[in-house]
Order: structure tokens, then C-alpha cells, then sequence
């Protein structure tokens, strides 16, 4: 169904037609129901009215019974007291002197002859109360002598020593019963007296009556007990109907009204409890004995009902008709005059020919729209006049609405060539098609833009500077069209442009401030001029014409070409090739050479920077020199004093290698063979050739050992030792050289002590290097300590340093020589040389090596009491 075709008329017709309906099924139905709510009130009424009776009836037929009962009890009651009083005697009751009660029939026959009925003589024993005397037979044929009475009957009449009444299930049959407490003189309760009177008789009669009881046409009365047993029924008596939801209903609330269906019919029963019998009785009927009159009642509503429904349909039919003709008028009117208005023409009105009813509604619409009108006409002359670009796009970003200054921004003559222009969000408009994409996303995501600024190539093929506030009422995606719905733009090209105008004085006064600058700074070198675009002075200072005159003996002029005055050639071209690049717009600071050959060379440096129009072409240069001859003198003696340096000490160390090698070959041969005399491996020697023979070896090692080092000083000093780090253990090294040192130690006698912080510590240094280091120390140690002293190692880490150090309490070492130590060849004092031998270079070597580690070493040392030497490596050492 299209909803959109449901008119004004379909409306008013169903408007009219649930007025006529409901109210006449609402009051219809009111109506039935009151009339049933009364039926059922009534038929409420008598069934409680029958109930009432029927109650009062069963009620003054037990009354009757339970006189009966009593009056039978007195009978009894005189009877046994007659034998008289009662007294329990050798275990039996005995009455007076010597009437035995126990199984002694005459008193219960006597009582059942004179009154009918059962009648006992209970005797209290061992907390029971034991049928002694009785009338009542079992079912085998026997007087039930020997039997107990029941708990609650002992509890009330023995315990308590009150009466008894109950219905009672005496051997066979239902009874109604009294029991009454016999006591002895001494008051005390040794027995029980007891009468029934069957239940039958009375409950016949209640049958009987209840037979003639008819409810409405076909109803009847009948009584069932709390399990659902039919006590008293004129057809299904004896059966149980506990099953039946209503009559659990019934027991569960014992007096009320229930409907229920009974073989497909509707039935209603009142009901109320009988407690002393434990007896529901139940009044019923079937429903529509009584609703008969209610049903005409009903059929005769839902006619009348009928009739309205009919009646209002063609009310509604004729209603809907004259309403909606008028309202139709008005709302085709209206559409017409919103098309006009939306189109721009405010003077359409509506009209007032729509019938007396309706009439003020075009009166009311024409009165604002003659407010709208006027509005609008303030609105217009705004927008024509404001100062800023106003426009509207549609859903499609096609241009609709542009004010004057709009299409003055654009640069066209009609507002229909602007908005031609401005189609698809601008897409001729920008200069650069990112910045429209910007746009287009800053209004996708936030549905608004602020003080937006780009370049616009307008209409006319000029550039301006734009700036846009839109919003649009669309939540787009990024990245999807948004449509712009309002936008207001202004035109900032003056702005820009005097914005432009500022950097660019800006940078002028810069450049001026750094000439400023160095002419503040060096005041005495620094030539200044300015040249035009054909190189020719437009100014210059008196140092540069100091210079000039000076170098190319040249009386420089303004307006003269610079580049005639440069005698030589190759400067004036080097000269001209700078120029024109500052000229072609660029700024740059060099260092030249320029200058006559005979009064010398001089070095400048220079800086270019262009001379700019106040419209920004370049009209010129100026050109600031600074003598800087004497520092570039000075730099390049030092450079070549440091490559003559460097050159001939590589020449030494290379001698001193090739002289260690050669010097190394005979020495080996000079070693080897003193050795083997000494070992007596060519035969025996005299002592005196044994003595020669060993200086001869000690000397060739002193020598060896010199070599050894002074090669490795060379090496070092000429960049060539080179370093191979691998992980080595520390500890392990130490202990290598302890072993090594072990022969010197012993010769002397010296007591040697190690310690150290750790048992295992691996780093990466260059092993064979860390060894003569600890080599070099130890030793020096050992050779510096007299005889029977000490000497000892510490190792430590601290501070990611391992620390090392080796001492004694030996000779020590002055405080003035202990810097000098560390120097290649130098010895405290060459007498004391003599006396412990050595080269000099054991600490050089050391001090190199631990550095080459990027370690460090001291000494700390006093005279006669010993020295310590420390050197320490970092822990974290660098792989090459
Ligand atoms: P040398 O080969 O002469 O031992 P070194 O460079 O190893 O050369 O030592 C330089 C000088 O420093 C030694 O000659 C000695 O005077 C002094 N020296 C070095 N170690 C000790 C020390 N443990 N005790 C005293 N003096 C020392």
C-alpha cells in the first residue's frame, strides 16, 4: 500500500468513522456487560441464599445427634454409679463392695436396651486405656474386649481429664461419640465411660432433604469431603472427583462461586465448608438456566450496534466530502505559492474562497507571507551590499545563489556565468587541485570550514587570493563529495599581497643587517661596492678604491665598467661568470683569489647578494670583500709543516723496522750459537770461555729485548700496531703471568701475593697485548724490590672498569720522575740503569697498549717504601 496516496479526505473519513464506531461498541458492549455482571450477581445470591439454608440445616441435625449422644452418656453414667463407686481393686475395677466391672456385659447391654446404640468401659492401665466392658462387636463376631482406646481420646480425657466428642470409625461404622473421665474416691482417673450413636440415621436424613432440592431447572446439592469423595449425590455418590480441577478448586478455598465446564456444558457452583464433618457442600447448576434473558439482551445489542456502524459510515461518507474539498483547495493553493516563493516570487497569495469554516487559514498563511516578503526585501539589499562573496550550492555542488560581490570575486558580469564558473565545488576556481581536496575533506569530516585560504584563478584569467567560511549540512565520509549548502568568501589578494610585500622587506633589511655586520666585525679589510646590471659602479667605499688602485693601479669611477679596470684576463672572466649569477637572482658567499702577480696574490672572502627593485627584479649587486690572505697563509704553513712532520716520521719509523729485522737475524744467530757453547753441546770449556760465553748470551738478549721494543715503540708511533680483540679471560692471563714471573720471584726470595675479585672474568681486549702489559708491570716489580720483599696484585671491578694493579716495596720512584716514566727511553736515573738494566720503553709500551683499550694508568709511588701501578679497562669494550 503506498501511504503517500492516503488523502486528506481518506483521512477525515476514517477520523469520523472510528468516532461513530467505537463509541457505539464501547457503550453496546458496556451495556452487555452490565447486564451480565447483574445476571451473574443474582444467580451469586441464590446459590449463597441455598447454601446458607443448607448449612443450618446439616448443622441442626448434628445438633440433635450430639443431644443424643449426651443424653445417652447421662443414661450410662447412671447406670454405672448405681453398682456404686468406682475403685481398682487386685487390678480390676470393682463398683462398691464387690461389683467387678471386667468383662462384665450387664451395665453396656443395659445402656444399649434402654437408649441403643454402643456404650464401653475403658480401664486405665500402664498409661493406656484397655476396653474392659463393651457392647461393640468386631467384625469376627466378638465384643472387642481387650483393645486400647486412641491416643488423642486418652490424651484429652485421661492426660487432661476433660470430655470427649468427635465423630468416630467405631469397628464398622461411623459413630458420634462421648467419653467422660471415671475417677475413684480419691479422685484420681482410673477409667473411661463411653457412648456413640451411629452417624447413619442423621445423615439419611440429610440425603433425603437434599433430594428434594432442585437448583434452577436442573441443579442439585451435593457433599464431598476434604479427599474428594462424594459423601451425598443424587447420581454419582461413593465416587472421587479429587481429580477435577474444580474440585481441588473448591477444597483449596472452601466458600466462593466457581464456573467451570462439566461434559461440554458451562456450569456455576456455590460451595461452603461444614468443618465439624469435614464436608464441602456444593450448590450447582448449569449457567445457562439463568443467562437465557441475558442472550436476548446480547442479540438485541449487537443489532442496534448494526444499525449505528451503518448509519456513521454514511455520516463519515458525507462529512469527508464537504471537509476535505476546502482543505484540498488550501493545500493545492499553498504547494503553489511555496513552489513560487522557493522560485523567488514573494507576491503569489492564497485564496480566501474556501468556505466560512476554513476561511482564516489563507488569511493567517497570506499574512505571513506578507512578513516573509518583507523580511526578505531587508535580507536582499544586505546581501547585495555587503562587502563579501555569498553563495549556495545544491545537493549536486551546483552552484545556485551568488551575491554582487560574489561574482566580482569571480571576475564575470551575470550572476549565471558565476555560478557557471563556481560548478562542482569550484573545480575551475582553484589553482592548485590539492588545496580544493583539502576543502573537500575538511567539510566531509567536521561539516564545516573556517578562514580557509587558497589561490583562485578567477573568471577572467587573473590570480587572486581567496578565503572561504562554508558549512554543509551533510555528514559525509571523507573522501566522499560534500555537498557546500552556505559559504561566504572574501577576496584577500591586497592582503596577500601586502603580506608579500613584508617578506620581502624583510629579507632586504636582513641582508642589510648581515652587510651591517660585517663591516662592524672587520672594519679594516672589508671593501664594499655596487655594480648595475651592465657591472658598472653605482657605488663603492674607500677601501676599494684603496684596493683597486693598489692591486691594478686602476681610479675608479661610477658609472664606469668594473670589469675594464681588472688587468688580468682570467680574473676578470672569474669575476664576470660570479656577477652574473648574483644578477640571474642569487645569493653566496665565496673564497677567492685575486690579484696582481707582482705585489702577490691575495685571498678575499666575498659575499654576492642581488640589488632588488622595490618591485623585486634584480637591478644589481653588491659585492663585500674581506682580506683573509694572512689567515689562509698561516693555515697553509701549518699544513705544510704538518704533511713534512708526518712524512719524514714515517721515513723513521720505517728505517727503524727494517733496522730492528736486520739487526734481529745476526742477533739470533749470535744467541743461538753462545747458547749452545754454554750447553756444552760441542764439547767442554775452560771457565774463563764459559764466563765469556754467558755475557756473550745475556748480552745478545739485553740486546734482543731492546730491539723487540724499540720495534714496537716504531711500530706505534708510525699508526702501524694494530689490534685484534678475541674474548679472553683475565684471570687466566694473570695467572700465565704469574707462572711466567715464578723463576725471578724465587731468585730473590720475594713473597708474592694475588688477589683478586672475581675467579673468571672474559672481555674482549687484544690478549696478547693485556698480556705485556701485566708482563711489563710485574716484572719491572720484581727487578725494582730488593731481595726478600714483596710484591703483590690486586684485581677489581669498579665503575664497569676492571682494575689492575701492581705493587711493591721496592726502591719507589721520585715524585718528579714520575710522569716522565711513561716516556719512551727515560729511566729514573741511568746509574740505577746500570745496576737493574733495562730500555726504557717497558712503560711507554704499557701506557700505549692500555690506551689502545681506552684504559688508563698512574702511578703512585714514595721512595724506599714501594709503588703501585693501577691501569684500568673498561668492561664494555669497543670490538675494533
Ligand atoms: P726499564 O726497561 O728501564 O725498566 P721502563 O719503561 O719499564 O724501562 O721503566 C722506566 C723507569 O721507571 C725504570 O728505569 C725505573 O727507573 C722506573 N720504574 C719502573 N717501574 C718501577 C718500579 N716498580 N719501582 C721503581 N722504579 C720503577
Amino acid at each position: 500500500m503506498d501511504f503517500k496516496k492516503i488523502t486528506i479526505r481518506h483521512k477525515i473519513l476514517i477520523v469520523s468513522l472510528l468516532l461513530t464506531i467505537l463509541p457505539v461498541t464501547i457503550v453496546g458492549f458496556y451495556a452487555y456487560d452490565q447486564t451480565e455482571a447483574g445476571t451473574w450477581s443474582q444467580l451469586e445470591g441464590y446459590l449463597n441464599d441455598q447454601l446458607f439454608l443448607e448449612k443450618a440445616y446439616i448443622e441442626s441435625t448434628f445438633s440433635l445427634a450430639q443431644d443424643k449422644v449426651n443424653s445417652d452418656l447421662g443414661v450410662a453414667r447412671t447406670v454405672f454409679y448405681s453398682n456404686g463407686n468406682p475403685e481398682i481393686v487386685d487390678g480390676q475395677m470393682i463398683l462398691g463392695k464387690d461389683y467387678v466391672v471386667n468383662n462384665n456385659f450387664e451395665i453396656v447391654d443395659n445402656v444399649k436396651n434402654m437408649v441403643g446404640g454402643t456404650a464401653t468401659v475403658f480401664q486405665v492401665l500402664d498409661g493406656e486405656a484397655v476396653r474392659i466392658s463393651t457392647n461393640v462387636i468386631t467384625n469376627e463376631g466378638e465384643r472387642a474386649v481387650g483393645t486400647t482406646v486412641s491416643q488423642p481420646v486418652y490424651d484429652t480425657v485421661v492426660t487432661k481429664g476433660e470430655m470427649f466428642y468427635g465423630r468416630a470409625w467405631v469397628v464398622n461404622a461411623w459413630y458420634l461419640t462421648a467419653y467422660e473421665p471415671i475417677r475413684n474416691s480419691a479422685g484420681e482417673i482410673i477409667g473411661i465411660l463411653y457412648v456413640g450413636v451411629l452417624e447413619d440415621p442423621f445423615i439419611n436424613t440429610i440425603r433425603h432433604h437434599m433430594g428434594g432440592i432442585v437448583v434452577g431447572e436442573t441443579g442439585y446439592i451435593y457433599i464431598m469431603d476434604s479427599e474428594g469423595n462424594i459423601l451425598i449425590h443424587p447420581s454419582i455418590e461413593g465416587e472421587n472427583v479429587y481429580e477435577y480441577d474444580f474440585a481441588k478448586d473448591i477444597i483449596t478455598n472452601k466458600e466462593g462461586i466457581i464456573a467451570y465446564e462439566w461434559e461440554g456444558r458451562e456450569k456455576i457452583a456455590g460451595y461452603t465448608y461444614y468443618e465439624p464433618n469435614d464436608w464441602y457442600i456444593v450448590s450447582n447448576t448449569y449457567y445457562e438456566e439463568f443467562a437465557g434473558p441475558l442472550l436476548a439482551i446480547r442479540n438485541s445489542l449487537i443489532m442496534a450496534v448494526l444499525v449505528f456502524v451503518i448509519l456513521g459510515i454514511l455520516a463519515s461518507f458525507l462529512l469527508s466530502k464537504s471537509i476535505s474539498g476546502g482543505i484540498e483547495k488550501i493545500v493545492t493553493d499553498f504547494n503553489d505559492i511555496t513552489n513560487a516563493t522557493l522560485q523567488g516570487k514573494l507576491d503569489k497569495r492564497a485564496n480566501i474562497d474556501v468556505g466560512i469554516d476554513l476561511e482564516a487559514i489563507p488569511r493567517s498563511f497570506n499574512q505571513v507571507l506578507d512578513a516573509v516578503k518583507e523580511n526578505e526585501e531587508k535580507l536582499q539589499t544586505f546581501i547585495d551590499n555587503v562587502p563579501v562573496g555569498i553563495f549556495r550550492t545544491n545537493s549536486d555542488g551546483k552552484a545556485l545563489q551568488a551575491n554582487p560581490e560574489m561574482i566580482r570575486i569571480i571576475g564575470r558580469e551575470s550572476k549565471e556565468e558565476t555560478l557557471e564558473y563556481m560548478q562542482n565545488v569550484g573545480e575551475q576556481l582553484y589553482v592548485n587541485q590539492e588545496r580544493r581536496n583539502e576543502l573537500i575533506n575538511v567539510l566531509a569530516k567536521q561539516g564545516h570550514v573556517e578562514n580557509f585560504e587558497f589561490e583562485a584563478l578567477r573568471a577572467d584569467g587573473k590570480h587572486a587570493w581567496l578565503m572561504i567560511n562554508a558549512r554543509t549540512n551533510v555528514k559525509a565520509k571523507p573522501g566522499d563529495n560534500p555537498f557546500l549548502i552556505d559559504g561566504f568568501v572574501l577576496d584577500i589578494t591586497e592582503r596577500k599581497k601586502a603580506e608579500e610585500a613584508l617578506k620581502k622587506t624583510e629579507l632586504k633589511y636582513r641582508q642589510a643587517h648581515n652587510i651591517l655586520q660585517k663591516v662592524i666585525e672587520s672594519p679594516k679589510d672589508v671593501v664594499i661596492f655596487a655594480l648595475d646590471k651592465d657591472y658598472q659602479y653605482i657605488a663603492f667605499n674607500q677601501n676599494h678604491q684603496i684596493t683597486m688602485e693598489h692591486i691594478w693601479d686602476a681610479k675608479i669611477e661610477i658609472g664606469v665598467n668594473m670589469l675594464d679596470y681588472i688587468k688580468d684576463p682570467a680574473d676578470a672572466e672569474k669575476a664576470k661568470v660570479n656577477f652574473d649569477r648574483v644578477l640571474a637572482g642569487e645569493a653566496f658567499t665565496i673564497i677567492e683569489e685575486y690579484g696582481d702577480s707582482l705585489l702577490g696574490r691575495k685571498w678575499y672572502e666575498n659575499v654576492y647578494s642581488p640589488l632588488e627593485s622595490d618591485k623585486g627584479n634584480v637591478i644589481g649587486l653588491t659585492l663585500f670583500l674581506t682580506n683573509i690572505t694572512e689567515r689562509k697563509q698561516t693555515e697553509m704553513a701549518l699544513l705544510q709543516a704538518k704533511v713534512l712532520a708526518e712524512e719524514s716520521n714515517q721515513i723513521k719509523s720505517e728505517f727503524i723496522a727494517n733496522m730492528s729485522h736486520e739487526l734481529r737475524t745476526p742477533l739470533n744467530s749470535v744467541i743461538g750459537f753462545s747458547q749452545m757453547l754454554n750447553e756444552k753441546i760441542f764439547g767442554d770449556l775452560n771457565e774463563k770461555q764459559m764466563h765469556y760465553v754467558s755475557n756473550i748470551q745475556k748480552s745478545g738478549n739485553h740486546l734482543l729485548e731492546l730491539i723487540n721494543d724499540i720495534l714496537d715503540i716504531s711500530k706505534i708511533e708510525s699508526g702501524n700496531m694494530e689490534y685484534s680483540p678475541e674474548m679472553t679471560d683475565l684471570k687466566q692471563i694473570m695467572d700465565e703471568i704469574i707462572v711466567l714471573t715464578e723463576p725471578l720471584v724465587k731468585e730473590k726470595n720475594i713473597g708474592f701475593e694475588a688477589n683478586s675479585e672475581f675467579e673468571k672474568l672474559e672481555i674482549n681486549v687484544d690478549k696478547m697485548k693485556i698480556k705485556q702489559i701485566m708482563f711489563n708491570l710485574l716484572s719491572n716489580a720484581i727487578k725494582f724490590t730488593p731481595k726478600n720483599g714483596k710484591v703483590w696484585f690486586d684485581s677489581k671491578i669498579m665503575n664497569g672498569n676492571i682494575q689492575i694493579s701492581v705493587s711493591d716495596s721496592g726502591i719507589g720512584i721520585p715524585l718528579e720522575h714520575q710522569k716522565a716514566i711513561f716516556d719512551p727511553f727515560k729511566q729514573v736515573s741511568s746509574s740505577a740503569n746500570r745496576t737493574y738494566g733495562g730500555t726504557g720503553l717497558g712503560l711507554a709500551i704499557v701506557k700505549y697498549y692500555v690506551e689502545m683499550h681506552s684504559g688508563e694508568i698512574h702511578v703512585e709511588s714514595e721512595v724506599g717504601k714501594g709503588s703501585k701501578f693501577t691501569f684500568t679497562i673498561p668492561i664494555g669494550l669497543r670490538n675494533a
